[in-house]
């Protein structure tokens, strides 16, 4: 058998006159976990009803090994594939091992009771979503976590080839989230399960899966592995939102952290440029709060590496960089001060001054020789930060007397900045 497990071949759907689904096409591999992403209302649901043979779409095709679903009947679709729906309304008071042996109805011919083989298949379903215990138990009086592990034993007792689950978290605390992913990704790389999940939790989604695809107005906006889909400007695009991108620290998977919107604060902001001299961790959080307040920000020069550097990585803010404990170059101040050039503020941070980095107050007094505003920092004295023999003293007291605006620490600036936007 192929590589290939299921093939979506341009499919559209649509509720009467209403398209939902608009041309989507991709392949999932034997064994493929697959997260499907995207606002609501982009049609992620109508994505999975259509793959599980419960929506047919009024153009493309569904491809099961090479098989159109469409066109095998349903119990042989559910031989092979099964369904986890967002939440499982339970009405009757069966036991857990009975809702699970339900799971077993495509195997079962017509008036056929159960065998043991049925049985040991149910039993090993209840182990493996860690349910034995419940066995006995009325499923409507189980939580909704433990529910959500019976729903998928009784798809696991159809003994799919392929799972599909809609938003299989949805309404569930953070363990119980974790747990239920931890079932499913076990199902998938220990059974070579081909799984298929819609998932609204993008750093769930980011940990969890091998492909992502992130969907759009009915279309795929972008396909591929989290790394790839999982970036700010791919989010900004989709959800509108701004966020900002960081490697977990255990997985090193994207991980989504969302920065509040103050639309007043932006509007303040009116997206004026600002350009940050950092270095040695003096501008982190400067560099954050500017770009939360909605600048546009700049950094330079900064050595790679440096943790300034880093969070202006993390904020995407543009950056001159210099080499790794390098000094800065004639080509990084030509750069340094382009963007300088552009910038309706220059901010100096507290930083150190060595041999390397005192192209950067050069930088800065053309600024200030141009007339532009910069703003210098001035909460650790600059005795206390000069590292090369009074050189670095000499040239910051020269760029004093250009004429710059003096303040003592980092909350200053941005009041500054938002009381000068305002007039
Ligand atoms: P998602 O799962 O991404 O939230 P859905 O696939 O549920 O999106 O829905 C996509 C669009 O189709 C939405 O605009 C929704 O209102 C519409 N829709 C979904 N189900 C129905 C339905 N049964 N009848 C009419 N419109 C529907």
């Amino acid at each position: 058998m192929g590589k290939v497990h299921l093939q979506i071949e341009g499919i559209c759907c649509s509720y009467g006159a209403e398209p939902v689904l608009n041309g989507v096409e991709f392949i999932v591999e034997r064994g493929g976990l697959l997260g499907i992403l995207g606002p609501n209302g982009s049609g992620k649901t109508t994505l999975l009803k259509a793959i599980s043979r419960t929506l047919k779409p009024h153009l493309g095709r569904v491809l099961l090994d090479d098989q159109d679903i469409y066109r095998i009947n349903s119990i042989e679709v559910a031989r092979q594939m099964a369904v986890v729906p967002q939440e499982s309304h339970f009405d009757f008071p069966f036991t857990a091992r009975e809702i699970v042996m339900m799971g077993r109805t495509p195997h079962l011919g017509r008036f056929q009771s159960e065998s043991r083989h049925d049985w040991r298949v149910v039993e090993q379903a209840l182990a493996f979503t860690n349910s034995s215990h419940l066995a006995e138990r009325r499923i409507t009086e189980l939580s909704g976590g433990e529910k959500q592990r019976i729903a998928i034993a009784r798809a696991l007792a159809q003994e799919p080839e392929v799972l599909l689950l809609d938003e299989p978290t949805a309404f569930l605390d953070i363990n119980h989230q974790t747990e239920i992913l931890t079932i499913i990704r076990r199902l998938n790389k220990d059974y070579n399960l081909t799984v298929i999940m819609v998932l609204h939790d993008l750093n769930l989604a980011s940990e969890y899966c091998d492909q992502i695809i992130l969907l759009k107005e009915g279309q795929i906006y972008a396909l591929g592995s989290p790394e790839e889909i999982i970036t700010s400007t791919n989010i900004n695009a989709v959800y509108g939102s701004k966020v900002l991108i960081r490697p977990h620290p255990l997985h090193r998977r994207p991980q989504v952290i969302l920065l509040a919107k103050d639309q007043a604060q932006t509007k303040i902001a009116g997206g004026a440029r600002v350009h940050v001299v950092g270095g040695g961790g003096m501008a982190t959080s400067l560099l954050g709060e500017l770009v939360q307040a909605g600048y546009k920000v700049t950094a330079g020069v900064l050595n790679i590496g440096d943790s300034d550097w880093e969070q202006a990585k993390i904020l995407g803010v543009d950056t001159v960089e210099a080499a790794p404990f390098s000094p800065v170059t004639a080509e990084n101040h030509r750069s340094n001060l382009d963007y300088i050039e552009k910038a309706q503020w220059v901010i100096l941070a507290p930083i150190p001054f060595g041999e390397g980095n005192i192209y950067n107050l050069k930088a800065l007094q053309t600024a200030a020789r141009r007339g532009q505003r910069v703003v210098v920092i001035e909460r650790i004295p600059i005795q206390e930060r000069d590292y090369t023999d009074g050189k670095g003293l000499l040239e910051y007291r020269h760029l004093l007397k250009l004429g710059v605006i003096r303040v003592t620490g980092e909350g200053e600036v941005l009041r500054l900045l938002q009381r000068e936007g305002q007039t």
